[in-house]
C-alpha cells in the first residue's frame, strides 16, 4: 500500500518491554554452573530490518552466552562449505520432539544425530569443519565466519568456557556415541570440545539481531552489506529452526507464532521474519525445555503486531 504509515517499530518493541517487565516466571539454566549466576532480571530486545536499521530497548549491550544459537551459524558455515546435500545425509534434517541432548533421541533415528540444532548433531557439524580446516586452523576460520555475522569480532566468554567444560560429560558420551555409529567427522573429544567454546561465545542481544537479521535478509549481513551464504540455503535453515529451534517445544511455539526461532540456554532467543526482520530477545529465565520465558512473550507479542507470522504469507 503506497500511503501505509510507516511501521513504528520502535513504539511496538518498547510495548514488548514494558509489557513483560515483570514476568519472573521461569528460572536460569543451573546445569551450567556460570549461567546459574547471571542476573535473572537481565531484559533485552533488538529488532534488526533487512535494510538494516537497528531498534532496540533495554540492556541490549550486555554479552551473555550465545550457547545452543550457535549451532545456527555453525550449520549455515558448513552448508556454505558442503552444500546442503550434504548436511542432510551426514547429520540429518529430522525433529525427534525430544530435548536437545538426548541420547533416546539418537537410537530413534537410526543411530544417527537428527539435526544440527540439538547437541548430537551440531558436534558432528562442529566435526565437519574442524576435520576439513584442520585442528591449527579451524577456530580461527570459525571465528571469522561468526564474526562477520555480528558485524564485529566475536570472543568466548572464558569462565563461561571453563565452567561448561568441567561438567560436559554428557556432550562427551553423545559426541562418543556418534563415532561408534559413524555420524562423527574427527575426534570426538576434540570436536565436543570446540564446540563447547562456540557455545561459550559471549553475544549482546544486539549482535544476535545483526546475525539473525542476515538470516532475515537473504543471506547478507544487513549492516555489514557482506553476503555470508547463498540465498538458496536459507530456507533450509530456517525449515531446521522452524522444526527444533525451541527444542521439544517448537511445534508449540510454530503453532501459536510460527516464526522459525532458535533458544539458547544462556536465555537468548532469535526469530526471522524472512524478507523482513529478525527479533533477538534476551532474558535468562528459562522454561522446563530451556526456553527463555520472557523472550518468548515478546517475540509472540512483537510477531503478533507486525503480522509476521511465516504461514500468514505476508
Ligand atoms: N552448551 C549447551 C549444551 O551443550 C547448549 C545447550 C543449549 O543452549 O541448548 O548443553
Amino acid at each position: 500500500q503506497k500511503n501505509a504509515k510507516p511501521v513504528d517499530y520502535n513504539a511496538i518493541i518498547n510495548e514488548a518491554f514494558q509489557l513483560f517487565k515483570n514476568e519472573k516466571g521461569g528460572k536460569n539454566a543451573n546445569y551450567i554452573p556460570f549461567l546459574d549466576k547471571v542476573d535473572p532480571d537481565m531484559y533485552g530486545i533488538v529488532l534488526v530490518t533487512k535494510e538494516g536499521q537497528v531498534y532496540q530497548v533495554g540492556e541490549t549491550r550486555y554479552e551473555f552466552g550465545i550457547e545452543s544459537i550457535e549451532k545456527v551459524f555453525t550449520l549455515c558455515m558448513a552448508m556454505e562449505i558442503f552444500g546442503d546435500s550434504v548436511i542432510l545425509e551426514k547429520v540429518g534434517a529430522a525433529q525427534t520432539g525430544l530435548p536437545f541432548n538426548s541420547v533416546p533421541a539418537i537410537e530413534q533415528n537410526g543411530q544417527k544425530p537428527s539435526n544440527p540444532l540439538v547437541n548430537a548433531g551440531a558436534m558432528a557439524t562442529t566435526s565437519l569443519l574442524t576435520s576439513h580446516f584442520g585442528h591449527a586452523e579451524a577456530w580461527d576460520k570459525v571465528n571469522a565466519y561468526f564474526g562477520r555475522f555480528a558485524g564485529r569480532p566475536l570472543t568466548v566468554l572464558d569462565e563461561l568456557y571453563k565452567s561448561e567444560a568441567a561438567t560436559n560429560e554428557h556432550n562427551q558420551a553423545i559426541a562418543m556415541l556418534l563415532k561408534s555409529y559413524g555420524y562423527m567427522y574427527d575426534d570426538p573429544l576434540y570436536a565436543c570440545d570446540f564446540y563447547t567454546k562456540q557455545c561459550s561465545y559471549g553475544v549482546t542481544t544486539r549482535d544476535l539481531g545483526i546475525m539473525a537479521g542476515t538470516l532475515a535478509n537473504g543471506g547478507v549481513n544487513p549492516v555489514t552489506k557482506e553476503r555470508l551464504l547463498k540465498e538458496a540455503y536459507i530456507p533450509r535453515v530456517l525449515a531446521i529452526m522452524g522444526t527444533t529451534g525451541l527444542y521439544e517445544t517448537t511445534g508449540d511455539w510454530m503453532y501459536k507464532v510460527g516464526l522459525p526461532s532458535k533458544s539458547g540456554v544462556g536465555g537468548g532467543i532469535i526469530s526471522v521474519a524472512p524478507g523482513r526482520f529478525a527479533i533477538a530477545v534476551f532474558s535468562p529465565r528459562l522454561d522446563k525445555a530451556g526456553n527463555s520465558v520472557r523472550a518468548q512473550e515478546a517475540i509472540r507479542y512483537i510477531s503478533d503486531k507486525l503480522a509476521a507470522n511465516v504461514y500468514l504469507g505476508k
